[in-house]
């Protein structure tokens, strides 16, 4: 894939980057590898200083930076600001807590004194996607660099300048060269630098196909890999539930992003007794959405990251219809330039047809009727993908036990699976493994060694 900019509104080529040589890569990686030695032995109050002069600087820069993501893969530029703001809470928040979540901590044993000390391991290859090119970038580096670890980061091709604006924020904050650090390369390349003996740890956002690459490199020569992979999140209304706030929570977490967020809301899993109510309002509020550039502010639907995205999308509505799927509305690519589709809804959805096990990474909802709460929660597990998903119900302990059975990482009661510095974020099955934000999500790419102290006796 090409390193460039192309303004999915349009689809024009903005500008183009070039791939670093083997040898430009090699002397970036010695780099990183060199300024660990002095990283690792900086004091938390160091490299707290400079994550808040990053956390700063995001947001002085915040217009400039949000325009950056809308032009290079078509958010709506509003939300491109509220992502900037969320980037700089998750810089803050490791910068204010990770002293205090990395401490050591004291065992109780039987005899003499124990206890488990938190050191860095070195340099860390991260693989980011471009539907949050600065979220998705921060929740790996900014806990990785409180830890004294230093990071390379390969980021999504589509999103060359925010991957540059990134590394400018950590240069202009003062970061000694080497902590951070932005490598053009293609995915494949990046795969095959995970084998790199000075590389001691390898995370991945985005698909499975990259995911399962990556790790698979890594894991022959023995080193952790954390994965935040796809998703296909179940969002439950039972029948007791607020109609009217679920069909709005809907179309946020159907909606957000233009859909293409591996948390979106992305099978609508609704009780008999109030599907139709649910179904003839979220329909109505899908359509009247309106469309056009994501830079204008009363925008509500811009275009996908790419013409690939969109055409794959397409592909996969119309493989659904094939099989026997019903679009409820939309269906189609906007007949206007640029990266578009409709807001779809399909429902009739039956095992084996694309939209029954896919990923939907776009504004097309699932819409499924059930009989009852068991038949949610199975059809809810029926997916290879366990990232995150939502119950909609005014009884909170009926909500607590759905949760309890669903196969996911998360599960949000009365709200979408959501993000914010302090909640762990992750998955299980095809949705990948390893937990990023919050306390969790510092102690990934950690040495916990044990120091045990003993007094001296005789060994017999
Ligand atoms: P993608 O193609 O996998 O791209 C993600 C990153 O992986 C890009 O930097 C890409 O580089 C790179 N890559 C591609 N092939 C690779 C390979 N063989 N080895 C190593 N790296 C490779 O993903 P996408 O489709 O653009 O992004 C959307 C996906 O990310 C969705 O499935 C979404 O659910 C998932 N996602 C997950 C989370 C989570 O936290 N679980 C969050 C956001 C997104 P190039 O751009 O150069 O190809």
């Amino acid at each position: 894939m090409a390193i460039q900019t192309i303004n999915p509104f349009n689809n024009e080529v903005i500008k183009d980057f070039e791939e670093m040589t083997p040898n430009a890569v090699d002397a970036a990686v010695g780099q990183a590898e060199t300024q660990f030695q002095s990283w690792k032995k900086t004091s938390y109050g160091e490299r707290s200083a400079l994550l808040h002069k990053v956390a700063e600087l995001m947001r002085n820069k915040k217009d400039q930076l949000a325009h950056l993501i809308t032009l290079e893969m078509g958010k709506l530029l509003a939300q491109s600001v509220g992502e900037i703001n969320l980037s700089a809470d998750i810089i803050d928040y490791y910068a204010t807590n990770g002293e205090r979540f990395l401490a050591n901590k004291v065992l109780d044993t039987e005899f003499g004194e124990a206890y488990i000390k938190s050191s860095p391991i070195g340099v860390l290859l991260g693989v980011e996607p471009w539907n949050f090119p600065f979220y998705q970038v921060v929740r790996f580096a900014a806990p990785n660099i409180m830890v004294g670890n230093v990071i390379l980061v390969k980021h999504a091709s589509n999103v060359p300048q925010c991957a540059q604006a990134i590394e400018e924020l950590f240069k202009e904050a003062g970061a000694p060269a080497g902590i951070y650090t932005n490598l053009f390369l293609s995915g494949k390349n990046a795969s095959l630098l995970a084998a790199d003996v000075r590389i001691k740890g390898v995370s991945l956002t985005g698909s499975e196909l990259a995911g399962a690459s990556l790790a698979e490199v890594a894991g022959k020569a023995l080193k952790k890999s954390v994965l935040e992979l796809g998703g296909s999140d179940a969002f439950i209304v039972l029948e007791d539930a607020d109609i009217d706030q679920a069909v709005e929570w809907a179309v946020v977490g159907r909606m957000n992003n233009t859909g293409q967020c591996c948390v979106a809301s992305k099978r609508m899993i609704v009780l008999d007794a109030v599907a139709d109510e649910f179904l003839e309002k979220f329909t109505a509020k899908l359509t009247g959405l309106k469309v056009g550039d994501p830079m204008d502010a009363s925008t509500e639907m811009g275009p996908l990251s790419s013409e690939a995205a969109a055409v794959q999308l397409a592909d996969q509505v119309q493989r659904s219809v094939d099989a026997g799927a019903r679009v409820v509305i939309g269906g189609k690519r906007i007949d206007r330039p640029g990266a578009f589709i409709e807001a779809t809804i399909l429902t009739d959805l039956k095992p084996g047809m694309a939209a029954y096990h896919e990923e939907l990474f776009g504004p097309v909802a699932s819409f499924y009727r059930v009989k009852d709460e068991q038949e949610a929660i199975t059809l809810a597990n029926d997916s290879p993908y366990g990232l995150g998903g939502s119950v909609f119900t005014s009884d909170k302990k009926r909500g607590e036990n759905v949760a309890d059975q669903l196969d996911t990482g998360m599960v949000f009661i009365n709200h979408p699976t959501w993000t914010q510095p302090d909640l762990p974020f992750g998955g299980t099955k095809r949705s990948g493994y390893g937990r990023e934000l919050s306390s969790l999500g510092i102690e990934e790419f950690v040495n916990k060694k044990l120091i045990r102290v003993s007094e001296l006796t005789d060994p017999f």
